[in-house]
């Protein structure tokens, strides 16, 4: 049996737009900073891509950063601006929180999303004029976040708003100047595209400081040589976005289906954050009294590759920041699993997935029974 990828969230397969466009590239030789006819060939293919990217974006190619990935690009943003006060939800990806361990953090209510009225007093109480880090869409929930609703109360204090965009990309309508954001962090391998490469959108004329040193590429905000390949796969993938937005409507029936025959059969489940807006393409869903690990090793034999919502340190299940941070009772958030889809997914995978979510939840419950 063909096992079944439901991970698209940790990393979706590649697209063959994405695939063809490197090998394409890959065939090509040179450094794009030299000056010869080889160089210029990588060159342009770079800027070929600087160019869809910023197109799809509504942005113009200067404000594109190509980066190693979003932890790079959220990295950069948290530590290339001096002087301001950092303010980052508590459900931000590790790599906003990790490198920005003094900020202030935002709290979310139990559906996930977060507290505008504690925002607003945070920026009140800054010192200085503040960053704010608010993502698009949580990776472990999919719950979508009011970011237009930040920039606004953000721009009333003088604050600049940052925003993790990695797993919107795709799934809703992202451009950077109806969101209002100064800079925006995106992710390849999320959408299709290589792993290893992503981008930081960045409002002109911020003066961002360069996190790497060393040459002068990325118009001196990123040093080091362009990952050719990379970014004309990325740019590809960006090509084909149209045709993943155009199926939300169909995901969100796959997802809905899924979602409500594990709960008909199974009252005492726990959809994460159903009550909130959420992108069609990630479910997370707790079996109360089932370690999350135990889960996926019973999903993985079963032939279903999903993920967990928690972090095992120590061989301690500990449950996640994200779950934590929604008020989720331990014996939920050391629970769930996360079941994420997308581009080359089949409705079938989502009904095999239900089944095989209840058959080992009856196996469970006959098993305490007994
Ligand atoms: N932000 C979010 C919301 C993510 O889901 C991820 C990937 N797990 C990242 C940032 C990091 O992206 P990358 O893998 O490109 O470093």
């Amino acid at each position: 049996m063909n096992a079944v990828y439901l991970d698209y969230s940790a990393s979706a397969p590649l697209k063959p737009a994405a695939r063809l466009a490197m090998i394409e590239a890959m065939d090509g030789v040179g450094n794009a900073s030299s000056v010869h006819q080889f160089g210029r060939k990588a060159r342009q293919q770079v800027d070929n891509a600087r160019a869809s990217l910023a197109g799809a974006l509504g942005v113009k190619p200067e404000q594109v950063v190509f980066t190693c990935g979003a932890t790079e690009a959220n990295n950069m943003a948290m530590q290339g601006l001096a002087g301001r006060q950092l303010i980052v939800s508590s459900i931000e990806h590790p790599s906003i929180l990790q490198a920005a361990p003094q900020a202030a953090q935002i709290r979310v209510d139990e559906n996930g999303i977060i507290n505008l009225n504690q925002l607003e007093e945070l920026l009140k109480a800054s010192p200085s004029p503040a960053l704010v880090s608010v993502m698009l869409v949580n990776n472990e929930t999919g719950v979508i976040q009011p970011v237009e609703e930040v920039v606004k109360l953000a721009r009333n204090y003088g604050a600049l708003v940052h925003c993790d965009a990695v797993q919107a990309l795709g799934r809703l309508e992202v451009d950077f100047t109806t969101l209002g954001v100064d800079m925006l962090s995106l992710s390849a391998h999320k959408i299709g595209g290589p792993q290893g490469v992503g981008a930081l959108i960045v409002r002109e004329k911020l003066g961002l400081a360069s996190l790497l040193k060393g040459g002068g590429q990325e118009m001196r905000r990123r040093a080091g040589t362009e990952n050719v390949a990379g970014v004309a796969g990325f740019s590809a993938s960006i090509g084909t976005l149209a045709d993943d937005l155009a199926r939300a409507q169909e995901w969100a029936g796959w997802r809905d289906e899924m979602e409500s025959t594990i709960l008909t059969q199974a009252p005492d489940a726990v959809i994460i954050g159903q009550k909130a807006p959420r992108v069609a393409t990630i479910s997370a869903i707790a079996m109360p009294g089932v370690k999350s690990e135990t889960q996926l090793m019973a999903f993985d034999l079963a032939g279903y590759a999903v993920s967990s919502g928690s972090a095992c340190s120590s061989g301690k299940v500990q449950a996640s920041h994200v779950l934590k941070a929604m008020g989720l009772r331990d014996e939920i958030a050391t629970a769930t699993t996360r079941i994420s889809f997308g581009w080359g997914s089949v409705r079938q995978e989502l009904t095999g997935f239900a089944g095989s979510w209840l058959a080992f939840y009856q196996k469970h419950h006959a098993r305490k029974a007994a």
